[in-house]
């Protein structure tokens, strides 16, 4: 198996789930975390204990652990009490940080951490790869592969397209203002 323990920022998830302390829950194989920069009112990761680097290490002998990670992220939205269809689950197509990890995220996308149009688009266009996709994606074709150069540049050029309705904002602070009037809509 390949061994991915790095350096620096891009192993942070590794050092964070080496303390039972942040799992909110876990299983034989997974755990799941909070999110330490949440884009979201609820963000939660869940890793497997196994060292895989990143989506692109998966093989058809990882579907079993695919589906684990799957009921995790669903069994930590019912502890919390939340509904199912207020959240996104899946995994960034071209992922920042190492040790494989599944987001699972409230669609509010009300936080101060999301700041940035790359938060954005990373979780509201095809560079999130919902669970099914992904599992569907495994499934077919034994991995899953990258985004091409150009296909992560037009995604990353996307219109700021409201995720609950047909706005279109101009830029992130006018985003954000829109999406935290839904939010307060639904309080
Ligand atoms: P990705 O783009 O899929 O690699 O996302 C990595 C996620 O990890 C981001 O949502 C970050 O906010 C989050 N993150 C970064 N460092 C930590 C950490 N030390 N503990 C928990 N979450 C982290
Ligand atoms: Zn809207």
């Amino acid at each position: 198996m390949t061994n991915s323990v790095g350096k620096g920022w891009a192993s942070g998830l590794i050092s964070t789930i080496k303390d039972p302390k942040n799992h909110i829950i876990s299983s034989k194989d997974a755990v799941v975390i909070h999110d330490k920069y949440p884009k979201a009112r609820h963000h939660y990761l869940v890793l497997p204990k196994a060292d895989i680097p990143d989506i692109f290490h998966l093989n058809l002998s990882h579907l079993p652990l695919l589906e684990e990670l799957h009921l995790l992220a669903q069994n930590v939205i019912e502890v919390k009490s939340f509904q199912l269809d207020d959240f996104k689950i899946g995994f960034h197509a071209q992922p920042s940080m190492q040790r494989l990890h599944l987001h699972v995220i409230s669609k509010d996308f009300v936080s101060d951490c999301l700041k940035t149009k790359k938060h954005w688009v990373s979780f509201n266009t095809e560079l999130f790869l919902q669970y099914q996709e992904a599992y569907a994606r495994l499934k077919t074709d034994a991995c899953i592969k990258r985004l091409t150069k150009e296909q992560i540049q037009e995604l990353t050029a996307s219109a700021l397209e409201c995720n609950q309705c047909e706005f279109e904002a101009k830029n992130m602070p006018d985003l954000k203002r829109h999406l935290l009037e839904h939010w307060a809509q639904r309080q």
